[in-house]
């Protein structure tokens, strides 16, 4: 459902969407999960019609639009081994007729990143082993040469997909909880807990909120050190997708942003368990929640933390399953 289209329908001419999955994707209560604190879900995971689903598809759908509007032909964007997003970035490109180019870094590798990585080999993208960020620095002049097709370079995308385009996959989604919160679906959550390994999401959601009118405290929780995801960050891209929403012909006043970034849960290193993301895996598996060691579980184990010390007080808490099928 077009919601961004239909609250500004200047945007309709400037700021085409590609329809990539079905939504609303759905809410339902997860009962039982903490003590005290009332919490729903959000499942993201069933989102895209392209053999892979989650968060990432939000995303695409405002940005490959604006690659083939741009004339390109090739993709080149950057991830850890088992990027969720290079993989979705390939599948939905190849269906729009685009190539992927993929750097990959280094990540821990166990069976979750080992069955990822089969699956990037088969999606037809270009795989570049650069190992580290500096490495993959270094890399991009020739990167960029080599995945050029005639005087045209290749798109860029930052990783993650959290361009200020992006972004605004998860600007759409705040519109698409709003009218959930609307149609009683959903209790109006006082607090929203997402994972954040590049931003976008959790961004995103904060402005879309902020646009929508919907009084509600996003916490984003870091997965990563790679990236800069501190609050100041992510305000400044929730700005400059506002800007950018601004530029193609939407009027609104100054949104005011609420949300807080924390990496208290991220643990050593993106990718690598710690004891409260195991034990978050094995309490949400009896409410039907499967939950992905990366993102999702260390998004879970602060929002079971914070609950059990009674931070959220009664609730609702509303989090969002980003993840995708495995
Ligand atoms: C990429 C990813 C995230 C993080 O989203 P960002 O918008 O990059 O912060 C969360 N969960 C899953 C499953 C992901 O693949």
């Amino acid at each position: 459902m077009p919601y961004l289209h239909e609250w500004s329908p200047a945007l309709r001419q400037t700021l085409p969407q590609v329809e990539l999955g079905t939504g609303p994707t759905p809410v339902r209560p997860l009962p039982g999960l903490a003590d005290d604190t009332e919490i729903w879900l959000k499942d993201e995971s069933g989102f895209g019609d392209g053999g892979w689903g989650g968060n990432k598809v939000r995303k695409l759908e405002w940005l490959l639009p604006d690659v083939k509007k741009k004339g390109r032909k090739t993709m080149l964007t950057f991830g850890g081994l088992g990027t969720n997003w290079g993989l979705a970035t390939a599948l939905y490109g190849r269906d729009e007729g685009l190539g992927t180019a993929l750097a990959l870094v280094d990540q821990p590798v166990d069976r979750h990143v080992e069955a990822q990585l089969k699956r990037l080999e088969g999606s037809g993208a270009t795989l570049h082993y650069t190992h580290t960020k500096a490495r993959t620095i270094a890399a991009a002049p020739w990167l960029i040469l080599r995945h050029s097709s005639g005087f045209r370079p290749p798109y860029i995308l930052p990783a993650g997909g959290s361009s200020p385009l992006g972004t605004l996959g998860y600007v759409e989604t705040a519109f698409e909880i709003a009218a959930q919160i609307e149609a009683g679906e959903l209790p109006l959550p006082g607090h929203v807990v997402v994972p954040a390994g590049s931003g976008g999401t959790a961004s995103g959601l904060a402005l879309g909120f902020a646009l929508a009118g919907v009084q509600t405290r996003v916490t984003g929780v870091i997965v990563t050190d790679q990236l800069r995801l501190d609050r100041r960050a992510m305000a400044r891209l929730a700005s400059r997708s506002a800007a950018l929403l601004r530029e193609r012909g939407a009027r609104f006043p100054d949104p005011a942003l609420d949300f807080e970034m924390t990496a208290d849960w991220m643990g050593p290193a993106y990718g690598a368990a710690t004891a409260e993301s195991e034990l978050a895996i094995e309490r949400s598996r009896p409410v039907g929640l499967e939950l992905d060691p990366v993102y999702t579980a260390k998004a879970m184990a602060a929002l079971l933390d914070k609950a059990g010390t009674g931070q959220f007080g009664n609730g609702p808490v509303l989090f969002i399953n980003t993840n995708g099928p495995r």
